[in-house]
Order: structure tokens, then C-alpha cells, then sequence
């Protein structure tokens, strides 16, 4: 697949990903679970490869690693969309829920699992990781 788009629950907020993803993941730290009211599902991007137009707002707090996490959302639904991270300079995480396609990308492992709640469904056949997994190395692209 060589695009995907997707936007926030109002449709104020559109977007465009002309790349693949790094990796998808599921993550349970308590950060995800208050936005979220659950898990939030994962997709990191190149933040090169997303273009979006609308209005965002950005919530900017710090995670556990000491690096500075900006979530945006859109102002009128409150929809979460992106999330960028300090840590991680030039990728930008991309709210699954949100893509049109939620099935388009497939989320390999459950992290933060060590505070995930007691009742929440992790699929025993992806990976688990207690806590922040390390990101793997960025695709080489073509050209
Ligand atoms: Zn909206
Ligand atoms: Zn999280």
C-alpha cells in the first residue's frame, strides 16, 4: 500500500501518510489509557510522510524516559491523532482508530503490558513488552 489516509471523529482534521509505517504496536502505559479511556494502537511514521490539513492542539507532557511527548488532537472532537516524542526526532506517531483503514496496518506487539488492567484482551500470538520498547532500526528507503 502506498497511501493512507484517515482524520478525527468531526472531520475537521484530515490527513495523508505516502509512507509505510516503522512498526504498530498496542501501548498501555497510563498516559495511553487516559486519552484513550483503553490501549491506543499504534502506528509510527515518518513525520515526513504526513501531510494533514485542519486545526490541532497540542497537549505536551513528560514521559517516564525524561523525553517530552506532544500529542495532538483535534480542538473540536477532541480526537487524538498524532504524538511525537522527543526521543524520537522525525517519526511521528499516528492514532490507528483514526486512519480510515484501521486494518491496514497490523500492531506486532502489546507494550507497556506491565500496566495494562487486569481485564484487558492482550493477543497471547504478538509480542508483550512490560514496559517502553526499544524502536526498531528505520527502514532503508528506496532510492
Ligand atoms: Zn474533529
Ligand atoms: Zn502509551
Amino acid at each position: 500500500m502506498s497511501e493512507r489516509t484517515g482524520g478525527c471523529l468531526c472531520g475537521q482534521v484530515r490527513y495523508r501518510l505516502t509512507g509505510e509505517p516503522l512498526v504498530a504496536r498496542i501501548c498501555w502505559c497510563r498516559d495511553c489509557q487516559h486519552i484513550a479511556g483503553n490501549g491506543t494502537a499504534n502506528a509510527i511514521f515518518r513525520s515526513d510522510d504526513i501531510e494533514f490539513s485542519g486545526e490541532v492542539a497540542a497537549f505536551t507532557s513528560t514521559a517516564e524516559s525524561g523525553n517530552q511527548v506532544r500529542r495532538r488532537f483535534c480542538p473540536r472532537c477532541g480526537s487524538h491523532l498524532f504524538a511525537d516524542n522527543t526521543g524520537r526526532a522525525g517519526f511521528t506517531v499516528v492514532r490507528v482508530g483514526t486512519l480510515d483503514d484501521p486494518s491496514s496496518v497490523t500492531p506486532v506487539a502489546n507494550i507497556w503490558s506491565a500496566s495494562a488492567p487486569r481485564w484487558a484482551c492482550l493477543d497471547p500470538a504478538i509480542d508483550r513488552v512490560e514496559r517502553q520498547p526499544t524502536l526498531p532500526p528505520a527502514p532503508t528507503r528506496p532510492g
